[in-house]
């Protein structure tokens, strides 16, 4: 089981987080990729779609690693930028949702 720290640190050496803008709206969606599927955060709200989270919220802890990952990459400036078109926000969405 390696440390969440290395694993937080691989996943930003490795550009796993993904940060999707949409124009002309600027809205925006961070995903990090992990083994086999992509998790759906928000960084502001502090939300995370992946299991870890979801648990460690209920033992009371806040941040999962992924979230984690986020913050290290803006501080970093170390994600993959990927700029989308309006159109496309709702067939991103659905494919995210159904991936959960
Ligand atoms: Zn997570």
């Amino acid at each position: 089981m390696k440390k969440n720290l290395d694993r937080i640190e691989e996943l930003v050496s490795e550009r796993r987080v993904k940060f999707h803008v949409f124009e002309p709206s600027q809205r925006e969606i961070w995903t990090v990729v992990g083994k086999g599927k992509e998790y759906w955060l928000d960084p502001d709200g502090e939300y995370c779609s992946c299991p870890g989270y979801y648990f460690g919220k209920l033992a009371g802890k806040n941040l999962c690693y992924h979230l984690e990952s986020v913050l290290l990459a803006k501080k970093e400036n170390k994600f993959e930028k990927i700029v989308f078109s309006d159109d496309e926000y709702s067939v991103f969405l659905a494919g995210l949702i159904s991936d959960l």
